[in-house]
């Protein structure tokens, strides 16, 4: 807070524009931090809301439930892997994975065996800034605060060339190695499916995703999937999981989920999760509940999204995005990148040090391009409904940075030799 200069003022959205106080205009490549996926001030999403707060607003779903809830659920189960049954809402992401993580320590509790009760994820990972999902993230600026508070948990490294990768066998020793020493006390092993958003963009290839899958069966551990950020679309296929053909035992989504009209979330579990939690009293039951949980807002808007995706056929709108990403990210050739990564409605950038990007926001800004890069990598997830001119401008700018940088470090070298 201290070296902030003060922020912008938005006055409106529509489509991937972001218009602002002072007459500027900017195009938004992240989507609002990846859930505005249709864009700003939809005509449809705004008539359901008002349609919606017509008739109720909130109502508690403990005791009681309403449609748009049982009609959500009953979508989300259509469109999610058959293993799939049961629906837990919850209004964030962060509070979805921390459902998810009690809903596997307590399912190996009703089991009988509570020792297992350690996670398993992966380096680079991000799962939310809750504590549990803190310890289970690694992420040393978002966690640093709190080491003496967090316990330790268990990493691996997932393989790191690319989506295309195909000899991942030191990855599958390690993962293996560690699930036969430590499964008896691992209750669940969460990991984000093929691309590793907020840790930096890392793409993962599906033969890791393939390996995990069978053997945390072998192994007897749970396996969760945090599609919070990858559902949805993002990746090219609906969910990013669909790219390995594996389902989890239980599956977490939110952001795009509410295409960016209010928080919302849903932890997805199986029935075999489900069936463990019954019993005759609380003992077994699962004890969680959310203030806002299955909002009807929440759940009517995440309905008419889905709907506009379906509709509009959105995976060849996201397969045309991928096209022109490659295609403008293709010449971008610099001694200051270090490596382009592109799936779906993504593509990524990363710079050989995060110096290089000291003003790169600025300067986008003054272009009216609203991007905010993470570390040292430069990346853009832009709402599906990008118009191709404001996507390659976008692009444009992120080119041209690169090339004055570029450009600065050999006059700079030059000068040294
Ligand atoms: C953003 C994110 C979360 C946390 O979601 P919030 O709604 O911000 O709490 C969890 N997991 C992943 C993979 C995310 O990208």
């Amino acid at each position: 807070m201290k070296n902030l200069t003060p922020f912008p003022i938005v006055k409106k959205g529509k489509g991937a524009l972001i218009y602002l106080n002072d007459g500027r205009i900017l195009i938004d490549s992240i989507s609002s931090w990846w859930s505005v996926i249709h864009g700003y001030n939809h005509p449809e999403l705004n008539a359901e809301i008002k349609k919606q707060t017509n008739k109720i607003a909130h109502v508690m779903l403990g005791g009681l439930t309403h449609e748009p809830a049982i009609k959500l659920a009953e979508k989300l189960i259509q469109i999610t892997p058959k293993s799939l049954n049961h629906v837990f809402f919850s209004d964030s992401g962060s509070v979805a994975v921390e459902v998810s993580l009690k809903m596997a320590v307590q399912y190996w509790v009703n089991l009988g065996l509570p020792e297992k009760n350690k996670f398993l994820s992966l380096k680079n990972g991000y799962h939310g800034d809750t504590f549990k999902a803190m310890e289970i993230s690694d992420d040393s600026d978002f966690v640093k605060a709190f080491d003496r508070v967090l316990s330790k948990n268990l990493f691996l490294s997932p393989p790191n060339e690319s989506f295309n990768q195909k000899n991942i066998d030191a990855e599958i020793e390690i993962l293996e190695d560690t699930l036969s020493k430590n499964h008896h006390e691992i209750a669940a092993f969460i990991l984000e499916p093929i691309v590793q958003c907020a840790g930096g963009f890392k793409i993962y290839s599906p033969l890791y995703l393939k390996a995990v899958k069978k053997l945390c069966n072998q192994y007897n551990v749970l396996l969760i999937f945090d599609e919070v950020a990858t559902g949805f679309g993002r990746t090219g296929k609906l969910f990013a999981m669909q790219h390995a053909k594996v389902s989890p035992d239980i599956l977490i989504l939110g952001k795009a989920l509410t295409a960016g009209y209010l928080g919302h979330a849903a932890t997805i579990a199986s029935s075999k999760i489900y069936n463990s939690f019954l019993g005759n009293g609380y003992e077994k039951a699962f004890m969680h509940g959310p203030t806002f949980m299955g909002n009807p807002l929440a759940c009517a808007i995440a309905l008419k999204s889905i709907e506009i995706f379906e509709k509009n056929n959105y995976l060849i709108k996201i397969k045309k995005i991928e096209k022109i990403i490659k295609k403008e990210f293709s010449p971008i050739n610099s001694i200051i990148v270090k490596e382009k990564r592109i799936l779906g409605a993504i593509g990524a950038i990363e710079l050989i040090d995060k110096k290089f990007l000291i003003g790169f926001q600025e300067f986008a800004l003054n272009k009216s391009i609203w991007i905010r890069p993470i570390g040292s990598v430069i990346y853009i997830m832009p709402p599906y409904i990008i118009k191709k001119q404001q996507l390659i401008k976008i692009i444009e700018v992120i080119k041209l940075w690169i090339s004055i940088t570029d450009s600065k470090l050999k006059k700079s070298n030059k000068k040294l030799t």
